[in-house]
């Protein structure tokens, strides 16, 4: 079977950091085109617009969209109307409700459509889902505390209604969570602190049970200085888990079982191709779910205005 021919929407940070790589080390699928306003890749067509790309005469069966997720919805939709597969970063919009539409368009069209949840390829990730399927849960402690002004500097979307905050990076936290825990989650309380200048929480506190009772706590901060963390801490009657690192360490009593090299989007790259050849599609909007839910259940406090 020939290559999947991709093009990337939106050649930013994450798309230049993972995707290129991972495509460039995936068979079955390969760069094509790229269609971004002002970036561009040397000898690679180039478009200023996924609507340019898709009236152009340039070959593609496939799109990878790595904007922010506000303008997310029209450029998936355009694609699987245009009968392209479609691939999207996280979170995979900026509403839950937006998603419904592309599902039934990508059923009716017969064409691919992923949800990508990156941290659910980390190693530690399945590792955890099978030691927790075997044992009772007490509590859950997640921590993802990182520096916004060294992982996303100047990046003003990420404050803008639809950009998350703080939620941007902890989503990852809610996919692993989602993904290891032997039953559903949902958010029973939440408290958002908004810069009085932005429209998105700089730090939270959620607290989540599910149908056991679990307690099950996180804390996000957006302006951790120092050490920065991604640990979710799992108590149950056969010790404690951590995933740490966002979940390329995992640690039983204190003792590393992994510590690996993350690979996470050499598994998103091959579960696309997999997916494309049996004719599937992979949507699950659970994270950002939870997401809207602290967003909807929250308590809301004004703090101290952010700039870059
Ligand atoms: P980014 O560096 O800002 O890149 C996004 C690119 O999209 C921009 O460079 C821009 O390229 C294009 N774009 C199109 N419309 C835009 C608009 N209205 N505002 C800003 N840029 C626009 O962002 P990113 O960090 O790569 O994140 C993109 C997505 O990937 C987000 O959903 C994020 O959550 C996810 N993600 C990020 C990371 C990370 O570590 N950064 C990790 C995993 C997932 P042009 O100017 O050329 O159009």
């Amino acid at each position: 079977m020939s290559p999947i021919r991709l093009a990337i929407i939106g050649l930013g940070k994450i798309a230049r950091d993972q995707h290129l790589p991972a495509i460039a080390a995936t068979p079955g699928i390969e760069l094509a085109a790229i269609a971004s306003r002002n970036a561009t890749l040397d000898g690679v067509p180039h478009f200023p617009t996924i609507e340019a790309l898709l009236a152009s005469s340039q070959a593609i069966d496939a799109v990878a969209l790595c904007t922010p997720p506000q303008g997310r919805h029209a450029q998936a939709a355009a694609a699987l109307e245009a009968g392209k597969h479609v691939l999207l970063e996280k979170p995979p919009g900026a509403t839950v409700s937006e998603l419904a539409p592309l599902i039934e368009v990508a059923r009716r069209s017969g064409r691919t459509l992923f949800t990508t949840w990156h941290s659910r390829f980390a190693p530690a990730v399945e590792p955890a889902r099978a030691f927790l399927a075997q044992h009772a849960i007490r509590s859950v402690t997640i921590e993802w505390k990182e520096d916004v002004r060294v992982w996303h500097p100047g990046q003003e979307w990420i404050w803008e209604p639809g950009g998350l905050g703080v939620f941007d990076p902890a989503i990852n936290a809610l996919s692993i969570l989602t993904c290891i825990l032997p039953r559903p989650v949902f958010v029973t309380g939440a408290h958002l602190a908004f810069p009085a200048n932005r429209a998105a929480p700089v730090r939270a506190e959620v607290d989540l049970t599910d149908t056991a009772g679990v307690p099950i706590r996180a804390e996000l901060d957006f302006l951790q200085t120092g050490p920065q963390t991604w640990d979710i801490r799992v108590e149950t009657d056969g010790g404690s888990l951590t995933l740490s690192s966002g979940g390329a360490k995992l640690f039983h009593d204190g003792a590393p079982l992994i510590d690996e090299k993350e690979a996470e989007y050499a598994g998103i790259y091959r579960h696309f191709v997999d997916l494309i050849a049996n004719g599937r599609s992979d949507v699950d909007a659970t994270p950002l779910a939870l997401v809207a839910d602290a967003f909807l259940i929250g308590r809301r406090s004004v703090v101290e205005p952010f700039e870059y």
